[in-house]
């Protein structure tokens, strides 16, 4: 449905997209994870038609996106990163306004502003201004705002930044429903977990380029290691850690550290490494690597830096 072709962005001396390429099928719920300033908003606005990259191509299907083609923006809709709703205007009068500017009048126009408020449980709230909304209510309302002339590709900015846990689990459970009713969407984050639970192909973006893509499991299968263990970061674990590392990868956090042992670096090694520490193992919790893991491995840097 959507393609990138060796697609380079730059701001003037700074390249935010180099030289991506991708492919996304009608139907998926596709990740981009990366950490701020990665560039996920700069896809995000070349696929929406609102700037133009310096080389590469991008195409829906089979028509190339440019941004004077009014046709590109109509097939989409964008939820961006900041909220973008008049604060004065009610939620209704907001919805009204979106719905106008895509073409839509009368009964339709209606209709859709109804379904569009019931969506974001907004309904009893319908004539208050969104200046007195909490912010996971304005993001939901920017959210349907995005869906009123039923685009067919759904571009999701990190659409749950800075909302209250309910709010993001409506989000979150609306566009599950819309994906499976057959609407395709592609969503940014530098969440891992929502990456994990909404999508089923995940791209790890960082600097501006795609280090790896894939499904959760495929990503995970990159991995030169099987377990991940966690122990608290204390004065006690420090000399530990130090000698640690050269036994696989150390990701040290402000309140836990994250160890993943090489394949040829057994549990039985570890535990007699901790032992001559004086750490006891109920400090230590083994599990399944994350895709925070991934992307340690394949960029060299923290997700949650
Ligand atoms: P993300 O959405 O992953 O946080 P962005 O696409 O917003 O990343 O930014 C990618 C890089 O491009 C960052 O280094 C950012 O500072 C830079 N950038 C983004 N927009 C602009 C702009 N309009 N002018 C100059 N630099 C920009």
């Amino acid at each position: 449905m959507l393609s990138l072709h060796s697609v380079t962005k730059r701001y003037g001396a700074l390249t935010a997209l180099d030289d991506v390429s991708l492919d996304i099928a009608r139907g998926e719920f596709f990740g981009l994870l990366g950490p701020n300033g990665a560039g996920k908003s700069t896809l995000m606005s070349l696929v929406a038609g609102l700037r133009a990259p310096n080389a590469g191509a991008l195409t829906l299907d089979g028509v190339a996106i440019t941004s004077a083609d009014p046709s590109t923006r109509i097939a989409l809709g964008l939820v961006p990163q900041s909220i973008a709703l008049y604060e004065e205007l009610s939620a209704e009068q907001n919805l009204r306004i979106f719905g106008e500017l895509y073409g839509l009048r009368g009964t339709t126009l209606r209709q859709r502003v109804d379904g569009a408020l019931e969506a974001a449980q907004l309904a009893d709230r319908r004539r208050d201004p969104v200046k007195t909304f909490s912010g996971g209510m304005q993001r939901r309302l920017n959210l349907v705002a995005a869906l009123l002339h039923r685009p067919k590709l759904l571009l999701c900015d990190e659409p749950t930044v800075g909302i209250d846990p309910q709010s993001r689990n409506a989000i979150f459970e609306y566009l599950e429903r819309l994906n499976r009713e057959g609407l395709t969407i592609i969503y940014s984050t530098h969440y891992m977990e929502e990456a994990t639970r909404l999508c089923s192909r995940i791209a790890i973006i960082d600097h501006g380029r795609i280090h790896a893509l894939g499904t959760l499991d495929e990503l995970l299968t990159r991995l030169p290691f099987e377990e991940e263990i966690e122990f608290p970061a204390k004065p006690a674990t420090v000399p530990f850690a130090a000698q640690l590392a050269a036994y696989g990868e150390l990701a040290k956090g402000e309140g836990r550290h994250r160890f993943h042992p090489r394949a040829d670096y057994p549990l039985s090694a570890f535990y007699a490494l901790a032992e001559s520490h004086a750490l006891p193992p109920r400090l230590f919790t083994i599990s399944r690597p994350s895709l925070e893991a991934v992307f340690l491995h394949l960029t060299g840097r923290n997700l949650r830096e």
